[in-house]
């Protein structure tokens, strides 16, 4: 327990683990949320009770102030209520935002309402707080989804003492995705009125951007670690809001994401068949011949396996592996495992692949939690030749496996791997600089190298599987930024 006065946070997002998750951000809320919580925190999260949500995995418990409640929205009243649930006893409550004509949809992103479903639980999180008479501290937002709720505390709530000292802080996860619909939404969303709040040259050009709109009202922007903190403030990171973010440049922190190594710890894993730790690696050997026989690929001894789990978008540097991997394949004897889905494109390159090189690459397409966890154990090298990277998890849990990390220098990469210095002794993986073919040739290339080099080897998996990323330091980052904002 903390020896100040505990915070009152409500933290509202689309995601959490493992509830519903499409990327890092799930992670991130599930592990702030215990965090927080375990510090004796008063923490209200709530996310959209999506139709794919298990309900028979929850303890669900109705709270009589969140049922029957309304909102005009779309030209219409939308009905909805919030129960409060856990998982386990143990774990920290959370709330769950119930409105069925809006949230049971297959997919967690996309359609033609997906403004309002968002805006619904951007306002929920507020409406929450009214119901309940709860007085929160601040309020922590996340990516464009909720981005718009210091614009509804400024206008739509402005009147509700409630929220007289309440903070806004916005966790940008991801600068690729903001949020930008035509100004025809804002009627729908009952911001017809509050243009003033708007980027105006958006608004010129017929739109609205949710997550400029965060970055230029909330009173604190963090983002997932300190080199995506500076990158995004240029105009290659930045995405086209590099200028609302330089104009907010002191209220701009970095902190990297902490991994839940209660989830992966390969001492105690129970998803990989071989548990193994630093100073017994014998179940490491073993996995990698099991996860290869479960794809269909053939074990050699000292043959390097190289994985990868992934959304295969533009974003992780898919065409990099289309542009090196072939070539590099033909030349060197290694195999890879892909786990991944997204852009057809990227899918039909790792098809193609397979079946150019049979027995040595292996692809599972699709979304598999024990399966990426088999492959973090059972992999020698792991591959994120990200072309941007706001902070990663892999090349974290990666190193925690002894698995060493092949990174591009880029956001969160940079900031957790260095690159290993044989004649040092010093560094946890291999890092390259450039964007390009040459680039990764080199970083594969260089691990190949290292692989080879038995004593080197040793060296470098030792020092990743010593690193630490827990949430426990993490957290504490974001608790102090936390209270100064509150103390200001
Ligand atoms: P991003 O959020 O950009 O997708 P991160 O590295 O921050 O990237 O987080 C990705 C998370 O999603 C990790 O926990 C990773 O293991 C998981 N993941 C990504 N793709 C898959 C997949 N196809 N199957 C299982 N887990 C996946």
């Amino acid at each position: 327990m903390p020896a100040r006065k505990p915070l009152r946070i409500c933290l509202a997002a689309s995601e959490m683990t493992p509830l519903a998750k499409t990327g890092g951000l799930a992670d991130v809320t599930a592990a702030l949320t215990a965090y927080l919580d375990a510090r004796g925190h008063d923490v209200r999260m709530l996310m959209p009770f999506y139709s794919s949500i298990e309900e028979g995995a929850l303890e669900i418990e109705v709270v009589p102030e969140l049922q029957d409640m309304a909102m005009e929205l779309d030209g219409r009243t939308v009905h909805y209520w919030i129960v409060r649930a856990r998982l386990d006893t143990d774990g920290p409550s959370f709330y769950l935002l119930q409105c069925p004509e809006l949230y049971s949809g297959p997919d967690l992103y996309g359609g033609e309402d997906e403004h309002i479903r968002f805006v619904l639980l951007t306002r929920a999180a507020i409406e929450m707080c009214q119901r309940l008479q709860f007085r929160p501290d601040l309020f922590h937002i996340h990516d464009w989804h909720t981005a718009l709720l210091p614009v509804y505390l400024k206008t739509t709530y402005a009147w509700d003492e409630l929220f007289r000292k309440t903070r806004t802080v916005l966790t940008i996860h991801n600068i690729g995705y903001q949020g930008v619909f035509g100004n025809d939404v804002l009627g729908p969303i009952g911001l017809e009125y509050s243009t003033d709040f708007l980027d105006q040259e958006d608004l010129y050009h017929d739109r609205v951007n949710f997550l400029k709109t965060g970055v230029t009202h909330a009173d604190l922007l963090t983002t997932v670690s300190p080199t995506y903190a500076r990158e995004i403030l240029g105009p290659e990171y930045g995405m086209g809001l590099e200028q609302a973010l330089r104009a907010r440049h002191g209220r701009l922190v970095g902190i990297l994401n902490g991994v839940d190594y209660d989830e992966w710890n390969p001492e105690n894993d129970p998803l990989i068949p071989f548990t193994y730790s630093a100073t017994d690696l014998a179940g490491k050997e073993k996995n990698k011949r099991a996860v290869l026989e479960e794809m269909g690929l053939e074990y050699v001894f000292d043959r390097p396996l190289f994985g990868m789990v992934s959304r295969l978008t533009y974003q992780k540097g898919i065409e990099l592996v289309e542009q090196a991997l072939p070539d590099l394949m033909r030349n060197h004897d290694f195999s890879l495992l892909v786990l991944g889905s997204g852009e057809p494109g990227c899918e039909q390159f790792f098809n193609w692949l397979q079946k150019e090189f049979p027995g040595r690459v292996g692809f599972y397409r699709g979304f598999n939690n024990p399966l990426a966890h088999r492959i973090e154990a059972g992999s020698d090298v792991f591959m994120m030749p990200s072309r941007y990277e706001p902070c990663g998890l892999n090349q974290m849990y990666s190193l925690k496996y002894g698995t060493v990390p092949l990174v591009r220098a880029t956001g969160g990469l940079a900031d957790s791997v260095q690159h290993f210095d044989p004649k040092t002794g010093y560094g946890t993986g291999v890092v390259f600089h450039d964007f390009d073919a040459n680039g990764l040739t080199w970083g594969i290339t260089t691990a190949l190298k290292l692989y080879a080099n038995k004593h080197a080897w040793k060296q470098v998996v030792y020092n990743g599987m010593q690193k630490d990323y827990s949430w426990a330091e993490q957290g504490r980052l974001y608790e102090e930024r936390f209270r100064k904002l509150v103390r200001d």
